[in-house]
C-alpha cells in the first residue's frame, strides 16, 4: 500500500466507495464523477502506477476481473456496449497514479465525453444496488 494514494486506501477500505465486486486482487467501484450513468472502475489491491509497470500475472488477473464486472454491470443495467479506457500519464489524462480500468457503459444514441461529469450520489446508490442487489 502506498501512502496518500486513493485507490489504495480504497481498496484497504480507509476511503469510502460505493464497491460493485470485490475479490483478493481487485476491488471495482462507481467512479465519482462519471462520463456515463454507471461509470465503474477496476482497480487492483496491490499498487502499481500504470500499464508499464504491473506484471503480466497481474494485468492478466485483472483483465479477467474487467470483463467480469463488465459482465456484471451490462446484465444488470441492460446498457447496449461500453468502453474500457485505461489512461498512463499526466499528458493522457492519468489523474489517480494507481493502475485502473475504467468500464464507461454506452447506451445507442447518447453521446458521451471522455470528460468528468457530475455525480449525483442517490443516482449513484441507486447504481450500485442495481447491480450488486439480488
Ligand atoms: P484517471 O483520469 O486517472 O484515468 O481516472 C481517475 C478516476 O478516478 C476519475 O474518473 C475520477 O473521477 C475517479 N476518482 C478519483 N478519486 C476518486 C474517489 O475518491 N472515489 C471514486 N469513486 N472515484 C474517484
Ligand atoms: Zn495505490
Amino acid at each position: 500500500m502506498k501512502n496518500d494514494c486513493v485507490f489504495c486506501a480504497i481498496g484497504a477500505g480507509e476511503i469510502p466507495s460505493l464497491k460493485i465486486y470485490e475479490d483478493d486482487v481487485a476491488i471495482a467501484f462507481l467512479d465519482i464523477n462519471p462520463m456515463s450513468r454507471g461509470h465503474a472502475l477496476v482497480v487492483p489491491r496491490r499498487h502499481c502506477e500504470g500499464l508499464l509497470d504491473a506484471d503480466a500475472e497481474l494485468l492478466s488477473a485483472m483483465i479477467g476481473r474487467v470483463r467480469k464486472v463488465a459482465g456484471i454491470m451490462k446484465e444488470r443495467l441492460g446498457f447496449d456496449g461500453f468502453n474500457i479506457l485505461q489512461n498512463n500519464g499526466e499528458a493522457a489524462g492519468q489523474t489517480v497514479k494507481h493502475l485502473h480500468f475504467h468500464i464507461i457503459p454506452r447506451r445507442a444514441g447518447e453521446q458521451v465525453a471522455f470528460a468528468p461529469g457530475k455525480a449525483d450520489s442517490g443516482e449513484l446508490r441507486r447504481l450500485q444496488a442495481r447491480i450488486c442487489g439480488e
